[in-house]
């Protein structure tokens, strides 16, 4: 076995297991869109030079400080070969077996599941998982990478492989700061040591790689920070050219917000919104998106601390003269100037959604479709932007069309003359919610009623309390202060005295399942309704704990209400005076029902025995 920290001059390695896999999938890959992996290659040296870029601010000591910031591509013809050289940061040997050898990225591992399952292998997304570099084995036999750290006392090293297997690492004399990569194109894929072939590519994925770009000999880009230029002057292209470019996508993005700001602090920002969620994919918790410069320079690549973790999907560039350059890290975390920006940055992005949800709704229902999660989760983890996101929350509810969404706004502007509680409740579907219990008071009152259908949204409602200082309420809780409907419809309800010993006795054969039966006020066409006493554990609250724990029955203080109305307990008033037995089990299943209804039932082994019993008396 080879050691990790090798004296040997040469020594052959094996890959890491998840390193073959992935590259058994890209040699092997008959994918149409191989390009890509130059914008992959082009990628890791314009992050390399950056990274020395940001070192050599800080660092007295770094390594031939005067080689200039660049990219460089030989394109040899007859050999068949492309090199790409930059006088980036650099591997030492380590980093080498570390980088080009093992994958470290959590997300990777689901990313190499998808392209192994699916039969369109889309290595388009190859770079947004951190195995970008692999690429190059769809268009090269061999590869071969002179390497040699920025840092001082760091030798040179050469790592080679045909991408099966293993690679060999070796000692190398002579070799400047940076990294030279060279590709023995495979015989179908000659066509990237052609000139033209590879300056179209560079124009089409690299175009905003801010160090200049030469090929044999001739520079193809035209470095630009395009956050510091003038709205008016970028064209509909540029931003997209640019949001390919930094969020490494092929699509465009759906929301762009440039913005720029003297006062408190000066900011330079150009953020996007992409089409796509990843985590909704599967692929594990995105990291930050978005890049911190000062003017200019980048700071920090992926900066968490820029915007909140909730808007982890956001893409983009933060530029701000106000950040010191040699803020590490850490640093950034507790910073209070990076705490002042994030709220600026993030105040801004979220009136910039609420404009759009205005201006554009139908987009907006799109954007709340993919992305309303995240805004859900800053709800009930944020604090400082709470009343601003709780303008971003859609909803169905009782008075929309299936599908259509509304805003806490819409809710409160067509509320009833001293309504003073907006009223949401939960369920899987609006079907479900239509047919059961819940809705029959509000629907006699013409009270509008929100729809959740995430297990969510009862805890991001909860956590947000009130909005326009009109509580939330949902609308399977106990206490509930509706207006007294004038005359109610149905039947002559049950006397008052037989109410009363007939939710006596449902107390007591109910025993600890219920602490209150009681007789509804609200109840119209349904015999019975389960109500939570506590207004936080709502019913959709306690299905997500069932979820987790098979075994948990209902949970917290249940009130049992019954409509003193309905046939069905008509009859069971009799029926306990002449046949206390039957009564009993009508009872349990009647509560059973109302479990069910509330989405709640966890255990439906006795119901089957009991609704045969009922079944032979009722074929009697
Ligand atoms: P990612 O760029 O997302 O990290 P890659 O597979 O493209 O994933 O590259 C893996 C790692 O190899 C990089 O993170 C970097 O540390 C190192 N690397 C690749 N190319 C270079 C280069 N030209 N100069 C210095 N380091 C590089
Ligand atoms: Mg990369």
């Amino acid at each position: 076995m080879p050691e990790s920290t090798g004296e040997k001059s040469f020594e052959t390695r094996e890959f890491q297991a998840e390193v073959k896999q992935i590259l058994d999938i890209v040699v092997n890959s008959l994918y149409t869109d191989r390009e890509i992996f130059l914008r992959e290659l082009i990628s890791n040296a314009a992050d390399a030079l950056e990274k020395f870029r940001y070192e050599n601010l800080t660092d007295k000591h770094v390594k031939d400080r005067d080689l200039p910031l660049e990219i460089i591509i030989q394109l040899d013809d007859k050999e068949h070969s492309l090199t790409i050289t930059d006088t980036g940061i650099g591997m030492t040997r380590d980093e080498l077996i570390e980088n080009l050898g093992t994958i470290a990225h959590s997300g990777s591992k689901a990313f190499i599941q998808q392209l192994a399952d699916v039969s369109r292998k889309d290595l388009n997304l190859i770079g947004q998982f951190g195995v970008g570099f692999y690429a190059a084995f769809m268009v090269a036999k061999k590869i071969r990478v002179l390497t040699r750290s920025y840092r001082p006392d760091a030798e040179g090293c050469e790592w080679g492989s045909d991408g099966i297997g293993s690679y060999t690492i070796s000692r190398v004399e002579g070799l400047r700061r940076g990294t030279k990569i060279i590709l023995e194109l495979k015989d179908d894929a000659r066509e990237f040591a052609g000139v033209e072939t590879v300056k179209r590519i560079i124009r089409q994925y690299s175009s905003f790689v801010p160090f200049t770009i030469r090929v044999n000999g001739e520079q193809v880009n035209t470095v630009q920070a395009i956050w510091t230029r003038n709205k008016n002057e970028i064209t509909e292209e540029e931003y997209t050219e640019f949001y390919k470019f930094i969020a490494n996508t092929y699509d465009e993005p759906l929301y762009r917000l440039h913005f720029s700001a003297d006062a408190p602090l000066a900011i330079n920002a150009l953020l996007f919104v992409p089409k796509q969620n990843f985590e909704r994919f599967g692929f594990g918790r995105m990291e930050s998106g978005v890049n911190l410069y000062c003017r200019k320079i980048l700071i920090q690549q992926q900066a968490e601390s820029i915007l909140p973790e909730w808007l982890r999907f956001v893409k983009g560039v933060v530029d701000s003269e106000d950040i010191p350059l040699n803020i590490s890290r850490e640093t950034m975390q507790d910073s209070a100037l990076v705490a002042r920006l994030r709220r600026a940055i993030t105040s801004r992005f979220l009136k910039f959604l609420n404009e759009q949800a205005k201006a554009e709704p139908e987009k907006y229902a799109e954007f709340w479709k993919i992305f309303g999660f995240f805004l859900k989760e800053g709800i009930t983890s944020d604090f400082t932007h709470r009343d601003e996101l709780a303008k971003l929350l859609r909803f169905e509810s009782s008075k929309t069309e299936p599908g259509k969404l509304i805003s806490l706004a819409d809710y409160t502007s067509r509320m009833q003359e001293g309504q003073k509680e907006i009223y949401y409740i939960n369920g899987p579907t609006r079907e479900i919610i239509e047919a059961g219990p819940y809705l029959e008071a509000f629907r006699a009152r013409d009270l509008e009623v929100i729809y959740t259908h995430e297990a969510v949204d009862d805890f991001v409602l909860s956590h947000l309390m009130e909005y326009d200082e009109k509580k939330l309420v949902s609308a399977d809780q106990a206490e509930l202060e509706l207006p007294v409907l004038e005359d109610k419809p149905g039947a002559e309800p049950l006397d008052s005295e037989t109410v009363k010993s007939l939710t006596g006795w449902l107390k007591e054969t109910l025993g600890d399942k219920v602490s209150e039966v009681k007789e509804s006020k609200r109840l119209i066409n349904s015999p019975a309704v389960i109500l939570n006493q506590d207004s936080l554990m709502t019913s959709s609250m306690q299905r997500v704990m069932q979820a987790v724990n098979k075994d948990l029955g209902a949970i917290g203080r249940k009130t049992l209400e019954i409509n003193a109305r309905h046939e069905l307990i008509k009859r069971l008033a009799v029926l306990r005076e002449k046949d206390a037995d039957f009564a009993r089990l009508a009872a349990e299943q009647v509560y059973d029902n109302a479990l069910i209804s509330a989405g709640l039932l966890a255990d439906p082994r006795g119901m089957v025995d009991r609704m045969y019993h009922i079944l032979k008396r009722a074929l009697a």
